[in-house]
């Protein structure tokens, strides 16, 4: 017996609704299939790499520990921004550190940073790394004295 869901015109907004966490009753009165259609296409032919990409086994249905690292880095850096345009060197700084660090996590947690060793170097030619550390060096330019302290925490020639 063939699946209502597989042959559906749009299968693809089903898998989709599926994915997003909307309620096989739901999809169901959606797309005109039944919610035991819904859910069997759910455990039988939804693709894993599919569910897998957005709800990893174990999960609580929460977005993944990488994204959610990567938003607290865009968060972290907004903050940033905010603080330089608001002259406030030291908390600029601080921030800096924290984005480093959430570097590393990120790092560790899509495995490009296995070794603590090797992750300092990992980090150090990570072309976001690099972009980052530039625009905030040059950021800081209004306030010469915060830009050769943030240089120096990064590593970095002010002006680079
Ligand atoms: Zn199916």
């Amino acid at each position: 017996m063939s699946c209502n869901c597989c042959t559906h015109p749009d299968r693809d907004d089903i898998d989709a609704a599926i994915v997003a966490g909307e309620s096989v009753r739901s999809i169901g009165a959606r797309f005109g299939v039944s919610p035991w259609s819904v859910s069997r296409h759910h455990t039988r032919h939804l693709s894993p790499a599919l569910t897998g990409t957005l709800l990893p086994p174990g999960s609580d249905g929460r977005e993944p520990f990488p994204e959610r690292l990567e938003r607290l880095y865009a968060l972290a850096e907004a903050m940033y921004v905010e603080a330089v345009s608001a002259g406030h060197g030291a908390q600029a700084l601080n921030l800096l550190k924290e984005m480093r660090g959430q570097l590393e996590t990120i790092g560790r947690a899509t495995g490009q940073y296995d070794d603590r060793s090797v992750a300092v170097l990992n980090l150090h030619t990570a072309p976001e790394w690099i972009e980052t550390r530039t625009r905030l060096v040059r950021a800081l330019a209004p306030w010469p004295e915060a830009q050769v302290a943030a240089s120096s925490v990064l590593e970095l020639e002010a002006g680079q």
